[in-house]
């Protein structure tokens, strides 16, 4: 049975379960085994997490030394790793998901370049002279804009202050190449319901077995990481998502996103894209339409069932100006007026012509009173 009909242009948000990831999930639901056990159902559902584990070590490349730890989400394995121990200073940019910002309230933030990309030459300078323990905190990619982050400078730059780096890769697992170990970084956050896997499962990947204080205490899961007894549904789910990563087939979305951004940009020149000049992942469109508010173009969508967001999913529902969107330089109608298309692994065609038809209605509606 169909769950939901409609347009789905929200992946950005979440990405629907794939087929084959939620057989996986309702066969484990049905099984009784809890991994700590040590009969024959502990046994096999231990075996079950370790296979997910090893799924996740594949998708990111991660070395004999690294750890991946599960956790309900990327929200939490985002707070886990500014948990390391002996951090004394944490430097985050100003672009990073509310899970780091919030999580790290004395984080002295990198700004951004009007084009989305952080700016390396301030990180630089922050960290001249540095002689404390220093975390840097910067995003793969950027789950409003999809622009792809220069990480490998990052690193660059963190190792020649002694710097630890954690980036949130949320957005770009199933969607980019992930090699943790060519990247660098010591940390490394995912989330399972970005790539058509269940939500409320993530992970943190920890490079070198680095110390880490644990959140949440009450077990010794998770090599004494994460206690409670582990979402075994929803972990082999995670690791069945990731064995169905194909990032080829995914950059053919690129395909979709730009004859979108083309015939948009056909019918109303004066829109802005943001992020359009540099690396983006494939599958994201973030515009702004100055004039029309964000919420005027999301309802005429939504009644034509469509679902798109406007900024990050956390911030839809209240009038709040995406601080990505400020932190890049733009004005509070462009904010305001701005709206996120992300495609994914189910999106075709015909769902974008749709959505060009329907947001062109709309636009014919506006028109005449933003003087087009
Ligand atoms: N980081 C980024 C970049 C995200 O897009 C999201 C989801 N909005 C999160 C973290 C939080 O992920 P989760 O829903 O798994 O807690």
């Amino acid at each position: 049975m169909e769950l939901f009909s409609g347009t789905y242009l929200d992946h950005n948000a979440t990405s629907p379960l794939r087929p084959e990831v939620l057989s996986t999930v309702q066969e484990l639901l049905g099984f009784p085994g809890n991994a700590s056990s040590i009969h024959k159902a502990g046994r096999e559902a231990r075996k079950r997490i370790e296979d997910a584990r090893a799924q996740i070590v594949k998708l990111v490349n991660a070395g004999s030394r690294d750890v991946v730890v599960f956790t309900s989400g990327a929200t939490e394995a985002n707070n886990l790793a500014l948990r390391v121990t002996n951090i004394e200073r944490v430097i985050a940019s100003s672009i990073e998901h509310p899970s780091v910002l919030q999580a790290a309230p004395d984080a002295q933030i990198i700004p951004a370049l009007p084009s989305g990309i952080i700016d390396l030459a301030a990180l630089d300078k922050m960290l001249t002279g540095n002689t404390q323990q220093t975390l840097i905190s910067v995003m793969l990619v950027n789950n409003e804009t999809g622009v792809i982050q220069p990480l490998d400078e990052v690193v660059k730059i963190a190792r020649k202050y002694g710097a630890l780096v954690h980036t949130d890769a949320v957005q770009a697992a199933g969607r980019m190449h992930l090699d943790i170990q060519a990247l660098g970084v010591d940390f490394l956050t995912l989330s399972a319901h970005k790539l058509g896997g269940p939500q409320g499962v993530g992970c943190l990947v920890i490079a070198n077995c680095l110390a880490v204080a644990p959140q949440i205490l009450g077990g010794n899961q998770e090599k004494n990481l994460r206690a409670g007894t582990e979402n075994l549904a929803g972990i082999a789910g995670f690791g069945k998502a990731a064995e169905l990563v194909d990032i080829e087939k995914y950059h053919k979305l690129g395909v979709l996103r730009d004859r979108l951004e083309k015939d948009l940009l056909a019918l109303a020149p004066n829109l802005k894209i943001f992020g359009f000049d540099a690396p983006r992942v494939h599958n994201t469109s973030m515009f702004a339409l100055p004039g029309a508010s964000s919420e005027t173009q999301l309802i005429a969508l939504d009644l034509a069932g469509i679902c798109v967001s406007n900024g990050s999913a956390c911030s839809s529902g209240t009038v709040k100006i995406s601080h990505v969107l400020k932190a890049m330089g733009a004005t509070d109608a462009e904010a305001g007026s701005s709206l996120r298309v992300s495609l994914g692994w189910n999106t075709t065609e015909k769902d974008v012509d749709y959505f060009l038809t329907k947001w062109n209605e709309m636009y014919n509606r506006v028109k005449s009173r933003l003087g087009a």
